[in-house]
């Protein structure tokens, strides 16, 4: 994919100068450029309004949470990359603004379209807000890959080469001049949004379709901003590892803004009893940097959360339906079967152990299976490795954040 990160600017300009068609070079490469790249001078840093309103929701193109009224809850509507049809995907933003000056939060929901529990964990920490009692701000951006949303799947649909799927969170921090809307989308966000306004931030997460996780915490325990964030999560695991290059919570990282990523179950529910440990671990974090008052909740400790820094994959080898032996959560040990699969005809094709110690976090809960597919995957420690490793344990495909 990288030789379709050039600037596709100067792609098509000294494409079409080759043509020698100068009437068609100034008209491409503005059709090329970013949507919103002509704006006045000193104008960057301020508060953009389209002068819209959508559904009596102020549409921006542009935020910065220091021009916004202190002491109250702000409902906007914030303009990302055009459809097909011309009209704008908007994303949907809360802003919580405190009456004193304080640390600015993010929470963010929806980088996948599958991933409901996400968007009702920050909906309800919002609802626990009250600005008139707080410093600094909580903004909260929900549904971000609006398209993807729209169909409950986790991919973005895009036209660019008949139907193509995108997933959202390999394109951070995006590109508004890219070679896709989902790119461009992203760095719409990230530039004029989520960057400017954010000290530290949390994007949730939850398993995908066809694969449901444990509720854990990913991200680098290195970053003495995330051990500390993930330490007041009651969550019972967490992966301690950076994860993918292209993940919003690495883009946050990368501009020196603290960033992690709980994962809060299993994709296209609701599951509540969830949710409520991770609003429960998202308002303590609020309560340690002193956005809000009050007596911290359960956290961490009170849970003995396990820390793995590997996850050992078991990856289908067969066709047919698979049966598991083991639950979320459950503790595993070497040897152990952790599921058989079965042929059309009712015979057991395979039998899938793990090879290692580990809790079981992720498990596919479509019963039939290809080979190929990632069927489990189980956390684990590596004490005879280096922590922290780049080369990855398993395919990129497994991993359901
Ligand atoms: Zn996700």
């Amino acid at each position: 994919m990288s030789n379709l990160k050039i600037d596709r600017r100067d792609f098509v300009t000294s494409s079409i100068v080759a043509a020698g068609t100068s009437v068609l070079l100034a008209k491409d490469s503005h059709a090329a450029a970013s949507q919103e790249t002509a704006e006045a001078p000193g104008s960057e840093t301020a508060t953009a309004y389209t002068g819209e309103a959508i559904q009596g929701k102020k549409v921006i193109s542009r935020l910065n949470v220091a021009d916004l009224e202190p002491g109250r809850k702000h409902f906007l509507y914030f303009q990302g990359v055009q459809m097909p049809g011309g009209q704008h995907w908007y994303v949907s933003v809360i802003v919580a603004k405190g009456v004193r000056s304080g640390k600015r939060f993010t929470l963010t929901s929806g980088v996948h379209g599958d991933e409901m529990s996400s968007i009702r964990t920050v909906q309800a920490v919002m609802d626990r807000l009250d600005p008139a009692q707080m410093s600094g701000t909580v903004m909260a951006v929900l549904d971000i890959a609006r398209p993807a949303l729209e169909g409950m799947q986790r991919r973005w649909p895009d036209s660019g080469r008949g139907a193509d799927l995108i997933d959202m969170n390999r394109e951070w921090p995006g590109d508004e001049n890219g070679a896709s809307a989902t790119s461009r989308h992203a760095a719409l966000l990230f530039n004029r949004l989520l960057k400017p306004n954010s000290d530290l931030a949390i994007d949730f997460h939850t398993g995908t379709t066809g694969l449901e996780v444990a509720a854990f915490l990913i991200g680098d325990r290195r970053l003495p901003d995330v051990k500390t964030m993930a330490e007041l999560y009651p969550i019972g695991l967490m992966w301690d590892d950076p994860a993918y290059p292209g993940v919003l919570h690495n883009a946050f990282v990368d501009v020196g803004i603290p960033c992690f990523t709980p994962e809060v179950g299993a994709a296209r529910i609701l599951d509540n009893e969830m949710i409520a440990l991770f609003v429960e671990g998202t308002l303590n974090v609020l309560k340690h940097y002193e956005v809000i008052s009050g007596p911290m909740g359960q956290t961490a400790a009170d849970v003995k959360m396990m820390i793995g820094d590997a996850a050992f994959p078991i990856i289908a080898t067969h066709g047919g339906l698979v049966e598991f032996h083991a639950k979320l959560d459950d503790d595993v040990k070497a040897g152990q079967t952790i599921a058989v699969q079965r042929n059309m005809f009712g015979d057991v094709v395979a039998e899938y152990a793990t090879a290692v110690n580990g809790k079981l976090a992720a498990y596919r809960t479509d019963a039939s299976s290809e080979p190929g597919n990632i069927l489990a995957f189980i956390l684990f420690r590596q004490p005879d490795l280096q922590p922290h490793r780049r080369t990855e344990p398993y395919s990129e495909k497994s991993y359901a954040e």
